[in-house]
This record gives C-alpha cells, structure tokens and sequence, in this order.
C-alpha cells in the first residue's frame, strides 16, 4: 500500500521537457525574431507582398498529391493524425500547397495577376533533429503566383531571399542555381540518370537504389559516401534542357546580373520536393555557418496547381528558415542592437510603496503613468521598500519613484535619482513631464 502511494507520487511529480526536436522561444531570442519580422515586414511592403496565413492543418493529400509521395517530407516526415470524424490531416510540412490551395480556393486568379503572397509561421516535419534541423520551425514563406512563366520573377524571389540576408547583416552568402527543367526535357534526363546509376547499382545506398525507379533526381540529393561520389560522373541536366527551359534559365541569370547577385551554377542541386520545375535555388551562409544548412531555397513550380484541381498556373517562391537565420546571426555576432522588446532599465522608471496603505494607490498610479508613455517597473508585492528597491538596482534602474502615506496626502511623488541619491517631492499632475525631461537626460 505505501509503495502504491509511493510510485503514484512519483507519477504526479514527473517533470515535463519540451518534446524532442521542438524548442522554446525564450525572451533572449526575442530582439532577433522582432529584426526579422521588421526586415521580412518592410521588404514585403517594397516588393508588394500581401500577408497570407493557411491554416496549420490541411489534408494530408493535399501534401501527398503536390509535395509528392515518393518525396521525404511527405513518405517519413510527415505528421499526420486522424480526426474523430475519420479526416486523414497533417501538420504542415511546409507552406507552399497550403497557398497554392487557398490561392485557388479564393479565386485569386481573378485577380490582378501575379499574386505576391508572403507567410511567416511553424512548419513541422518529423526527422533527426541535427543542427539546423528541427521538428518544429519556423519558415518565412513568399510566393509569387499566377500570370506568365517570366524569369523576372523567378529573379526577383532570389532577389527578396537576397535583401533579407542582407537586412539581417548575414554577409557574401553563397547563391547556387540549377534549372531542372520542364515535362519535356526532365523525362529524357531522368531516363539518362537512370541508366547511369543503373550501371552503379552495386555502389548505392539502399534508399538510392529504391530512388532509381521512384524518384531519379533524388539520386543527386543523397549525402551518403558512395552516393556522393557517384555524382561527380552524372550526367548534368544543364546539358539536357530543352529550348525554352535552357532560354529561361538563361533569362533567370540575366535579371540576377542586372541587379548583380552573384551566383553558383550546380548542376547537382534538385530539391527535395516534385513539384519543381525549372528555376531551384539554394542560399548558404559564408564560412562555417555554411554547415547548418541552406538559409533561404526555393524554386518554380509551374505544375503544382494542375495537381490539386487548377489549371496549369506559373508560380516561383522562396522560404527561409528563422531558427536557422537566427543561429548563424548569433555564430557571426550580428546581434540586432536597440530591438529589444523591453525597454531599458536606462529608459525606466521604478514605482515603490513605502507601506502596505500605498500599495492600492500605487497600482493606479502605474496605469496612469502608462497611459502617458512612461515605462514603469515595480516589485509592489515585496514589504519593505528597501527590498523593492533592491530589484530597481538589480535591472539598472536610475529613477525611483516612492509613495507613502504622506504623499498620498499631499498628492505627490518623492523621484529619486538612485545614481546620486538625490531625491525632490513632485506633484502627480506634472510627475509624467519631469519624468519624460529625466528619462530624456539618461
Ligand atoms: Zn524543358
Ligand atoms: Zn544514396
């Protein structure tokens, strides 16, 4: 009986953790995430981009059919669950479905075309957390949909990607740029890889050889050893484009010549997702950031509409990962100055009751100083004002402001300069001004 009450202790004391590869966003990371929304918000008002925001759950075969079933994110990554009322849905493992399906949902084919749409909210995608790689993340999404296939605007998703690093200082970012062509020219390609890798059975990881029939452009993705070497023998899809995907891509690069982003042809890079078709890019950061992964990717995906019930739609969009943006401004000390989203205990004043009879009075008071713009701190719940004041110190407060007993008489405040010691009596009618001409001097 007592080990029962024993073990059902144990149980109601468990301490909880975060689940794995999903992290807390603590008040440290707050000043870069507020520098990354304030960079991404004026770059979407520059280049036009409207706030979308799908919701976290959709279909899981919304996923399936676009992102495509012999892909990673859909085949092992996927989170899925099924609803009481017998709905297959999944986690979003990424944005771009979700937008294409509202984009068609709404109509916004009726619109001026194309559509600039951006979202920035948590992607989740089951693998091996790893750096750079987590369940839970956080992706800044932009897409430009509808109208004409024209390279300008797979140049100018590059080109956001590109201001974005910029505006967080992430300097000399590698570009590198690949086409991987259309349903005319990928086939012949795909059956050439094959062939090749064929030849090479025998040295290929088991989810390669697999890849040989299910999804030959993966072949060039895989990190394993022998894979890898592999590669350096394939033969290049550059070789293989037809006229007018070999004329786009050419395009692609012109526009990035005219607004000189520089770049890096990589005839091995192909994304890990079906629905690409010509332009696919990835951005890594300089040096030996470079090992947490791609920082801003994307591609075109003229298709993907003609997937889920549209009509064959030009589409090119972009992500970037915050929670990697975020590890490489910290391994490069690029911390965001001045964008902390507290005040400074330089810029505020600290309120202190002398008395347990202040205390109430104190209360509406901070609300009124609030009212007039003045940051103010507090540590009311503590009794003796020299403990309240020990916590003004501790966050480099200069200014106190105490009310006792007698100042709620006299209607008054007593303002003491903690760095000199020097202290006056103010009425509350003009606390605020001479708190503002203080705070001003600090
Ligand atoms: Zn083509
Ligand atoms: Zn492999």
């Amino acid at each position: 009986m007592a080990e029962d009450k024993k073990e059902k202790n144990k149980e109601a004391v468990r301490s909880f953790q975060a689940v794995k590869g999903m992290h807390d966003v603590l008040p440290a990371d707050e000043p870069y995430w507020e520098k990354i929304e304030s960079v991404v918000r004026a770059l979407a008002k520059d280049y036009g981009f409207a706030r979308i925001e799908p919701p976290v759950l959709e279909f899981a075969e919304l996923y399936n059919k676009t992102s495509g079933d012999t892909s990673d994110v859909v085949q092992k990554e996927m989170y899925t669950l099924k609803t009481k009322g017998g709905d297959m849905l999944a986690l979003r493992p990424e944005y771009t479905p979700g937008i294409a399906r509202a984009y068609l949902e709404h109509g916004m084919s009726r619109l001026p075309q194309p559509q600039r749409l951006l979202a920035m909210g948590r992607i989740f995608r089951h693998e091996r957390p790893q750096l750079g790689r987590a369940r839970q993340f956080t992706q800044i999404d932009l897409e430009t949909l509808g109208g004409v296939s024209d390279a300008l605007y797979d140049a100018e998703i590059i080109e956001v990607m590109s201001d974005l690093l910029a505006g967080l200082k992430i300097k000399n970012p590698t570009l590198k740029l690949n086409s991987i062509g259309c349903r005319v020219c990928r086939p012949l390609y795909k059956k050439q890889l094959q062939a090749y890798y064929r030849a090479h059975e025998k040295d290929l990881c088991d989810d390669c050889r697999v890849r040989i029939d299910a999804n030959p452009l993966r072949l060039l993705d895989c990190k394993e050893p022998g894979c890898e070497k592999l590669k350096e023998h394939a033969p290049s899809i550059l070789d293989k484009l037809c006229i007018n995907c070999s004329n786009h891509f050419k395009e692609v690069l012109e526009y990035l010549d005219e607004v000189k982003i520089p770049y890096e042809l990589d005839s091995r890079l192909v994304r890990g997702l079906d629905y690409y078709s010509r332009t696919v890019f990835e951005f890594y950061a300089d040096g030996p950031e470079a090992q947490i992964g791609a920082i801003a990717a994307g591609g075109r995906y003229d298709y993907l509409m003609e997937t889920i019930g549209g009509h064959i739609t030009p589409a090119v969009g972009g992500a970037s990962g915050v929670e990697r943006l975020i590890a490489v401004m910290r391994a490069k000390e690029t911390a965001p100055n001045g964008a902390a989203s507290t005040t400074p205990g330089s810029k505020r004043v600290f309120l202190a009751h002398a008395g347990e009879l202040s205390k109430k009075r104190c209360f509406s008071l901070l609300r009124e100083l609030r009212a007039k713009g003045i940051a103010v701190t507090e540590s009311l719940a503590k009794d003796s004002l020299g403990n309240q004041l020990k916590v003004a110190d501790k966050e480099g407060i200069g200014i106190a402001l105490i009310l006792g007993q007698k100042e709620i008489y006299e209607d008054t405040v007593i303002v003491r300069d903690l760095t000199s010691g020097i202290q006056e009596a103010v009425p509350v009618d003009r606390l605020a001004d001479d708190l503002k001409r203080r705070l001003a001097a600090k």
